[in-house]
């Protein structure tokens, strides 16, 4: 199955819904981080949520990023997403290695750590982002979104990730939903989600059932009256360039780029989120300096 995602809404405006399967581009970010299972984990579900939220952006320009900052031995997990859902993102140590949980489950939260914060970035092209940022639930990624809508976006919402690794640390499935309540929701339906969310165990589940994002929404809104609104693409992409290096390079300054002049004579530079290597000699380097500043 190729990855997208679905929007629906209820036929009365009160709900808006969002379902992803995004096992391959988990898949693609397990490849070149080479993620241990509980980073796969852990970054496939930044991932696909950073997807869904992705198709809530407005305009070409909007950019979005996750950024989990817990005490966990997985340091910092990032994620973006442009409004076409392209989405990218890292883990400070993909090699992370923890037993499974109580459940038997891949211990997310023990490697994200409970102790932190979650940060949503949303960059709408204008002068100052706006940043909203809510202490770690769980450091499980669903609970601390689910308290990010609730108190920085005032919209209750239920936030259900899922990704199921294969015993040889390939991805078999990832997805997720994002099912949010509006302001003019009755309670009848609020009580109805209640009850569909409750029979929802989990989403790793409801994947490995091969459940189609269309079906997870069925269950999830089973009982409102609905229509999928629209079927979106969503991939991992990573937009770095030379140029965009270069561009880096000349803003870390005069002082810095004659240091490196100095003592190294050349740089490598690694992009964090696809690990293509970019290499300036020191000619490069040379042309980079006369254009930064002091
Ligand atoms: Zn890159």
């Amino acid at each position: 199955m190729k990855d997208y995602i679905v929007r629906a809404a209820a036929k009365d405006g009160s709900v808006r819904a969002f379902c992803a399967v995004t096992t391959n581009l988990v898949n693609e970010a397990q490849k070149i981080h080479s993620l241990y299972p509980v980073a796969s984990a852990a970054l496939g579900r930044l991932l696909t949520a950073s997807a869904m939220m992705g198709a809530m952006l407005k305009s070409e320009d909007d950019l979005l990023t996750l950024q989990i900052t817990g005490n966990g031995p997985i340091g910092r997990v990032l994620a973006t997403a442009d409004c076409h859902s392209n989405v990218k993102g890292y883990v400070g140590n993909p090699a992370v290695d923890l037993p499974k949980n109580a459940q038997g489950k891949l211990d997310v939260g023990g490697a994200v750590g409970t102790d932190g914060f979650l940060t949503v970035i949303r960059d709408f092209g204008l002068k100052e982002p706006y940043v909203g940022k809510v202490p770690l639930v769980s450091g499980e990624i669903g609970d601390d979104l689910t308290s990010y809508f609730a108190v920085s976006e005032q919209i209750p919402s239920v936030v259900g990730l899922g990704v199921l690794v294969d015993v040889d640390i390939s991805i078999k499935a990832a997805g997720g939903f994002i099912v949010q309540v509006m302001p003019e929701a009755t309670d009848e339906t609020i009580t109805k989600l209640e009850e569909n969310v409750k029979k929802i165990t989990s989403v790793t589940k409801m994947l490995e059932d091969n459940m189609t994002p269309e079906d997870i929404l069925k269950c999830a809104l089973d009982g409102i009256d609905f229509d999928i609104t629209d079927t979106l693409d969503t991939k991992y992409y990573c937009n770095c360039s030379r140029e965009r290096v270069e561009k880096a390079l000349v803003s870390v300054g005069k002082d810095e780029l004659e240091d490196i002049i100095k003592n190294d004579k050349k740089a490598e530079i690694k992009c964090h989120f696809c690990d293509k290597v970019y290499n300036f000699d020191e000619n490069d380097l040379k042309i980079l300096l006369n254009k930064a500043k002091k």
